[in-house]
């Protein structure tokens, strides 16, 4: 009974792990200065823009018919684009969906699921319960230390412990920009029987010298490695995201993607991004100092900040997070209220957005004191 205008989400046979969840995600505000969800602030030049219109046009003549299921030219210059790195993947070792949260819950379709258990290091990426939700899997959080580095004996005897089906490292970490060593990813590869996602969202804005956990591939073949081109590719509205492991993984995400999942237009528009790799990522440089100018920055104000590789810095600490965050909002600098209490993280951005961020700052820092 009742009308369809008058019903309610209460009113709906929700499963019950549903009731009383909001959708995910940072609020969409119209401000002048968005600083809250680690986007790349450089949109595409004229010239990339350009193509991207052609290769949708070309895409539109054949609109008619279902895209390349398997993706494969795409998946080829996604690993020529990690082999950049010095690696020899092929297609057969690389699996693109749309954005890194798909080929996750991929992941998680193929090797989670009712009765199996998926474990991450938290403070970490707030999906990840959200994916073992969807999956109908249950989430393991395993606490960092102090400092949101994972102590690894504590991983593996709390893997021991749960023997979980899935293990997430995000490294660098959201929201605290934390990297996890090499030498750590392949003993929880060892300890494990299950797969272990290196969540490497953020790779491309690591300091010098910060291996990936590519470079662990050939040895570690439970250990997969998710990339995304939102980030560092300023291909955030694209909705790319894609991972590389042993071809064995690949096809078990064959088996659970919905058929043709990524679209002619994403196929085909990521395809021209990947061929302009040079000039997309070649502000991710200017992105990395401004992040390490934004750490020193917040230390000379006082500030904690979290050791980052990402961009991002996790700062703090607040005693009334949302007040300082409330009063930036208010002098148009969004950034994000997230991570432990007390803490809250703002992504690098252009010269411009950084000093419209530490003016405001200044501004509502003496109240939040
Ligand atoms: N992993 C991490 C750690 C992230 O921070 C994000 C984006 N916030 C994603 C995955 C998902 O990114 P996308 O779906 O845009 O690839």
């Amino acid at each position: 009974t009742g009308s369809t205008a008058a019903i309610t989400l209460a009113d709906l046979p929700l499963r019950p792990e549903l009731v009383g969840q909001e959708p995910y995600g940072a609020p969409q505000l119209d401000v002048p200065v968005c600083l809250n969800v680690n986007e790349n602030p450089y949109g595409p030049s004229e010239t990339v823009r350009a193509e991207i219109g052609r290769a949708a046009a070309e895409a539109a003549t054949t609109m008619n018919r279902y895209p390349d299921r398997e993706a494969t030219a795409l998946r080829t210059a996604l690993a020529g684009y990690l082999n950049r790195g010095g690696y020899e993947l092929t297609a057969n070792h690389v699996w693109a969906a749309n954005g890194s949260n798909e080929v996750m819950v991929h992941l998680l379709q193929a090797f989670a699921g009712p009765d199996r258990v998926v474990m991450a290091f938290t403070p970490t990426y707030s999906m990840y319960p959200e994916y073992a939700r969807d999956t109908h899997s249950r989430y393991v959080a395993v606490p960092r230390r102090a400092d949101f580095t994972i102590d690894v004996d504590e991983a593996i005897a709390q893997v021991r412990l749960e023997r979980p089906d899935v293990i997430i490292i995000c490294s660098p970490n959201n929201p605290t920009g934390t990297t996890t060593g090499l030498e750590d990813i392949r003993r929880i590869c060892e300890a494990t029987e299950g797969i272990v996602v290196a969540d490497e969202a953020y790779q491309e804005f690591v300091r010098d010298g910060v291996p990936s956990a590519l470079d662990l591939l050939p040895t570690c073949p439970n250990l997969v490695v998710s990339r995304t081109m939102s980030k560092a590719f300023a291909f955030a509205g694209g909705r790319l995201g894609y991972l590389a492991a042993a071809p064995a993984i690949v096809d078990a995400c064959r088996i659970v993607r919905l058929p043709y999942h990524l679209s002619a237009v994403t196929q085909a528009v990521a395809r021209v991004a990947l061929e302009h790799a040079d000039e997309l990522l070649a502000r991710v440089d200017d992105l990395r100092r401004e992040r390490d100018a934004l750490v020193t920055w917040l230390g000379e104000q006082g500030l904690q900040t979290a050791q980052t590789d990402a961009n991002f810095v996790l700062f703090g600490r607040f005693a009334d997070r949302h007040a300082l965050w409330s009063g930036l909002l208010e002098r148009g600098v969004l950034i994000r209220e997230v991570g432990p209490e007390g803490w809250l993280r703002v992504s690098a951005g252009t010269p411009e957005e950084m000093a419209a961020f530490r003016t405001a700052l200044l501004e509502v820092l003496p109240d939040a004191a």
